[in-house]
């Protein structure tokens, strides 16, 4: 099936190839991750891992929410929200918090939203083994299509931290990296700085990056989070955009 996407900024792939992790120094290991691999794993326009974006063509006045680890026990009261607004979302859930809470991760489809794979545990992916992040974003892929009916088409790496192996999982699973072009921080932030730096950094194809849970955490609260979205929403439907899943946002 041809790809939906259209590839933003590939032409980095040229220029950031020789920077291979076969070339990274014992020293340079030893010393943390090295300048040039550290913007190929964490680099939001990086392909050095594999097919990446972080944003959409942006010919229409749209964005995408997005958020990360959920399925959480407060997912629910955001998808309330979502749809008394009639907005659509995307949600990269984890594994873990999919096989807890399978209930709420099927309603996030039901309702309509986008599902993609955040991996199985949410580890750190750098200088990982090819087998453990095959393992981490397969059994991801298994639980959810098997827990909530939807195969994910989409990926994002925890922390949007990739490393060398993400290319052939990504092949293996028919899935595309997405990044994001503003993050609200929203972990730590009260809502009113999320909201404002997300409003402020708004751009037309601009994926927005905020969380429905905390990693793998049990319980976590997420009510800053769902504070700063009930004025996200309307600050920027007032500015006139419209909210699209990753899938329609990618299309030109
Ligand atoms: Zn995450």
């Amino acid at each position: 099936m041809p790809s939906p996407f259209v590839l933003v900024n590939s032409g980095s792939l040229r220029t950031m190839r020789p920077l291979t992790v076969a070339g990274i120094t014992a020293g340079a290991v030893a010393a943390g991750i090295s300048a040039a691999a550290a913007y190929g794993s964490v680099g939001k326009s990086s392909q050095l891992f594999g097919p990446s974006v972080y944003r959409g063509p942006g010919r229409r006045k749209s964005v995408a929410l997005t958020f990360d680890d959920g399925p959480s026990e407060q997912t629910q009261d955001l998808l309330d929200y979502l749809a008394s607004e009639n907005v659509t979302a995307t949600f990269f859930q984890c594994g873990m918090n999919v096989r807890r809470l399978p209930h709420i991760a099927g309603k996030v489809a039901a309702c309509g939203h986008q599902i993609g794979n955040h991996t199985y545990s949410h580890p750190k992916l750098p200088f990982k083994s090819r087998e453990f992040i095959d393992f981490e974003f397969s059994e991801a892929q298994r639980i959810i299509s098997f827990e909530t009916g939807v195969t994910p088409m989409i990926l994002r790496a925890p922390y949007g931290f990739r490393w060398v192996g993400m290319r052939e999982v990504q092949r293996k699973l028919a899935l595309l990296d997405v990044m994001w072009t503003v993050i609200g921080y929203d972990w730590r932030w009260p809502a009113d700085r999320i909201s404002h730096h997300v409003v402020s950094h708004a751009s037309p194809g601009g994926i927005i990056c905020l969380h429905d849970g905390r990693a793998v955490e049990r319980n976590p609260d997420i009510r800053e989070t769902i504070r700063a979205v009930r004025q996200i929403v309307p600050a920027l439907t007032d500015r006139g955009y419209s909210f699209e899943t990753i899938n329609d946002l990618m299309r030109v």
